[in-house]
């Protein structure tokens, strides 16, 4: 195999990318686009599929271009936002609607009918998922019974549903539909110990199995880009979730290894090796990859507001006028003297799930000013992680450290916060874009650069900044004494 380049494609929410990776880790060149983001009535979001695929290819001819061409690329990896749905005619290529995006909440009727009819219990027990608008069988639902051309094309034959990673393949390969393990089990489709979408959940969701892309690995010989699009062959050797593909990236490969992603909002998932997570406490079962057929698990909980609390001290109370600043503000007081904020401002996530939930400021004082409440804004994401760790070991994922990216993450206040109040080693990786560097991983060892991902990781994951408990176990238990009398008011 020719080329000491891996191509990553990265295709978020907001935008899409390309970027090239060598075999240490290092990023030669990359390049982004837009994505239009399509809100039809409240609660819907779209995208346009085709020009998802358009701006991709764009990114991707633009930095192989920058190499001097195809040549120097050995393999491409592909990374994407989760759950959001895809249709489109498998004869032509051609989408057939707008894709349903992972946040789109117009499926939440019929997710409260499944609920009152009774199979959530059933449809966590095999998928790992509960039964919300987020994941994909009701968006390919709702597509089926709204979309005249969708419900024409499951008619004769032609219909394909998909991924964002399954069309992205599909469009690259000229026509070969396949979705990796990591992205099929966020559908509601697959089950979390089967190797192929389950008939009885098909029927559940009226989903026709003929629509559905076969399930493969995280890496190997998964397809092969057309010479058409970037003038030459390549195989397509890496796929993954986004924030799978950031686990990865951030060499959790272990039981109890876990990230943190602090964007808009957090992810956070553990590793659970070879074992089916079942939580008790509403976390998320998922596959975190397939390797040789073998699956490693993990279990997954996000929080809904994290650095969306920071945008809104700026952009809507004008506390400050950067999120770094946020920092510097923190630092300048002892305390947040008893200040307490709650950012429900979204409803509540893991574990909570309360969607009526609404953001408190508690114990306010003349002495409270601007530099208390950012500072207590921060604290809150120590605390919502706390939550979530307490959930994760009581589902029997104790953690034994955390590796922390996103946005966020650049505040050193907020990462010794999140050492203080876990009592845990906090772990900043210096190369933050970890879910390019998953997917560039999964990519390396599946065109045989590494032997297994754990050489994959040692040789292209770089140095980190460690954060170590300093906090002494009278403070941590007061600002959760005050944390958790602040939650109740919510
Ligand atoms: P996403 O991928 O969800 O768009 P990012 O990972 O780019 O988000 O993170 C951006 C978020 O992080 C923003 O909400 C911003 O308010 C917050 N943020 C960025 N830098 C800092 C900082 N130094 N301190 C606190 N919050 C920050």
């Amino acid at each position: 195999m020719t080329g000491d380049h891996i191509l990553v494609l990265d295709a978020g929410t907001t935008s899409t990318r390309a970027m090239l990776f060598t075999a240490d880790g290092t990023v030669t060149a990359s390049a982004s686009r837009a994505l239009s983001q399509f809100y039809p009535r409240p609660g819907w979001v779209e995208h346009d599929a085709q020009q998802l695929w358009q701006e991709t290819l764009a990114c991707a001819r633009e930095v192989v271009g920058r190499i001097g061409g195809a040549a120097s690329v050995a393999a491409i990896g592909i990374a994407n936002q989760r759950e959001t749905v895809v249709a489109w005619n498998r004869d032509t290529g051609e989408p057939l609607s707008r894709a349903i995006v992972w946040q789109d909440r117009r499926t939440a009727r019929m997710c409260q009918a499944l609920r009152d009819e009774g199979y959530e219990a059933l449809v966590q027990q095999r998928t790992g998922l509960l039964l919300d608008p987020y994941f994909s069988a009701t968006k390919m639902r709702w597509l089926l019974e709204n979309e005249p051309a969708v419900a024409a094309a499951a008619r004769d034959g032609t219909l394909a549903f998909g991924t964002v990673e399954s069309w992205l393949t599909f469009r690259l390969s000229k026509g070969l539909h396949v979705s990796d393990a990591s992205n099929a089990s966020r559908t509601l489709l697959l089950p979390l110990d089967g190797d192929a979408p389950d008939p009885g959940l098909c029927a559940l969701f009226g989903v026709p199995e003929q629509a559905l892309p076969r399930i493969c690995d995280n890496a190997g010989a998964l397809a092969e880009a057309d010479a058409a699009w970037l003038g030459r062959a390549i195989p397509v050797t890496g796929l993954a979730g986004d924030q799978q593909a950031a686990t990865i990236g951030q060499a959790c490969l272990d039981p109890g290894e876990v990230k943190a992603t602090y964007g808009t909002g957090a992810f956070v998932l553990a590793n659970m090796g070879s074992t089916i997570p079942r939580s008790s406490h509403r976390l998320l079962g998922t596959v975190l990859m397939q390797l040789g057929g073998r699956r490693t698990y993990a279990l997954e909980g996000s929080v809904f507001v994290a650095g969306s609390l920071i945008q809104w001290l700026r952009d809507t109370l004008g506390l400050i006028d950067t999120a770094a600043e946020t920092e510097d503000l923190a630092r300048s007081v002892t305390s947040s003297g008893e200040v307490t904020i709650v950012p429900a401002l979204a409803g509540l996530g893991a574990p909570h799930w309360n969607a009526d939930a609404r953001g408190v400021i508690a114990g306010l004082s003349f002495s409270s000013g601007r530099a208390q409440i950012v500072r207590a804004a921060l604290e809150s994401m120590a605390h919502q992680t706390w939550d979530l760790a307490t959930a994760f070991a009581a589902d029997g994922a104790r953690w034994a450290n955390l590796r922390i990216d996103g946005g966020m993450s650049a505040n050193d206040w907020m990462a010794q916060d999140l050492a203080d109040m876990l009592d845990l080693p906090v772990e900043r990786p210096e190369f933050i874009e970890t879910t390019a560097l998953g997917a560039a991983m999964l990519a390396a060892l599946g065109c045989g650069w590494f032997s297994d991902l754990p050489a994959a990781t040692k040789a292209m994951r770089g140095g980190a900044a460690l954060f170590t408990p300093q906090l002494d176990q009278g403070q941590r238990a007061e600002r959760l004494a005050r944390w958790r009398k602040a939650l109740s008011a919510a």
